[in-house]
């Protein structure tokens, strides 16, 4: 047998991706232009928000928006240790602390209980993520934000094209909202990422910090506050603005995959699937991750899977176990039961929109008998 291996994870880049990316590359204009600008509407009416303002990573985007809730050293921001380690990382950039609470063992999202017992005189801001695409307890955490004088940034990477329990589209409710790009988004621009927001002062503000802190237009040349270089080029955009006229097909193509998973996974014992949708909400699906029946070896099971040509991965740690993280606020293990029993089983299995049938068919055959051969 030579069959192709199956990796985790593959953008779909189709022509319409390969002329506006040649079509920028031939216009002599490479950043700041207008493709830029294209993406940034484009995205601002898909989600239904004022203001979108393009960035050069999902990373970018979060710091940009710790920032615009006025975050400043010493302040506490509640946040999730079951996560991509940027959500908490972006905390840190502005000497703010950033403070876990345990996951809800279902949607595996920030506990809203455990957040309201968290909040502290210190406390500036709420950052949830609404992690592998499910949306957040958004209801919860803005009642509690609002009870308390908070901000709420909330780490869309993973999540463009959900709905929250109100069935409003992710980015859409008024909070402060990051999206990420990376190729094994939903969508990518290589490297990129997104804030929306409806507020123009704000828009300025970010347009201005994503650029080294200029103000009054590229004219002059005059730094009214701090800056980054957080730009997106316009290649990215170019690549940007092609992937979104095909996000709903990427979109389904995604649902299409998690759906004949579900279907071929269902009857293993003990094996965890991710959550359906409950109420109104709707998951966008970004990653289809397994949480293992209990003492199976997880490092075998990547192992066995790498020999029949099949990628996996062990997704995602606890951020608060993470060696930083051990060494700065001195964690060991034991304070979030739920995150890490999480973190210890969970398994990222192939997942993208070009996934053909009998690739998941060949995973799941392959993901069965080696659980079945090591039990
Ligand atoms: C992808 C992702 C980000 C942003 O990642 P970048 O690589 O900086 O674009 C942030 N948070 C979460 C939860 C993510 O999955």
């Amino acid at each position: 047998m030579n069959e192709q291996p199956i990796p985790l994870s593959r953008p779909s880049i189709g022509e319409k991706e390969e002329e506006l990316v040649l079509s920028v590359l031939r216009s002599g204009t490479l950043a700041l232009g207008d493709m830029g600008m294209k993406f940034e509407q484009l995205f601002a009416r898909y989600i239904g928000v004022d203001y979108a303002v393009s960035v050069s990573s999902g990373t970018a985007a979060l710091h940009l928006g710790v920032r615009a809730l006025g975050v400043e050293p010493g302040d506490e921001v509640i946040t999730t240790p079951f996560s991509f380690i940027a959500s908490a990382n972006c905390i840190i950039f502005e000497k703010a602390k950033p403070v876990f609470v345990d996951i809800d063992p279902v949607t595996l999202n920030i506990d809203a209980d455990a957040v309201e017992e968290a909040v502290t005189d210190k406390t500036k801001a709420i950052l949830p993520v609404h992690i592998f695409g499910y949306p957040a307890d958004l209801k919860r955490i803005d009642e509690i934000a609002d009870t308390h004088g908070l901000g709420v940034l909330e780490d869309a990477c993973e999540a463009l094209g959900g709905a929250d329990e109100d069935g409003t589209r992710i980015g859409a409710r008024g909070n402060i909202a990051c999206f990420g790009f990376y190729p094994n988004k939903q969508m990518t621009t290589a490297e990129g990422g997104m804030i929306t927001c409806a507020d123009i002062e704000l828009r300025d503000r970010l347009l201005s910090e994503r650029n080294q802190g200029r103000v009054g237009g590229m004219e002059r040349v005059e730094h009214g506050r701090l800056g980054y270089n957080y730009r997106m080029s316009e290649l990215s955009a170019a690549l940007g603005v092609a992937q979104f006229e095909r996000l709903d097909e990427l979109l389904d193509a995604r649902a299409r995959v998690a759906a004949l998973y579900n279907k071929r996974l269902a009857e293993i014992d003990g094996l965890l699937l991710p959550c359906a949708d409950r109420g109104s909400a709707r998951r966008s699906w970004f990653i289809y991750v397994v949480q293992l029946p209990k003492d199976v070896d997880r490092e075998i099971v990547i192992r066995e899977l790498a020999k029949k040509g099949v990628a996996s991965k062990a997704y995602m740690p606890a951020i608060h176990l993470q060696p930083y993280y051990r060494e700065r606020y001195g964690f060991e293990g034991g304070e979030f039961p739920v995150c890490e029993k999480v973190a210890l089983r969970s398994l990222a299995l192939p997942f993208f929109p070009d996934m053909t049938d009998s690739q998941v068919d060949r995973v799941c055959s392959e993901f069965t008998s080696t659980l079945a051969r090591i039990a």
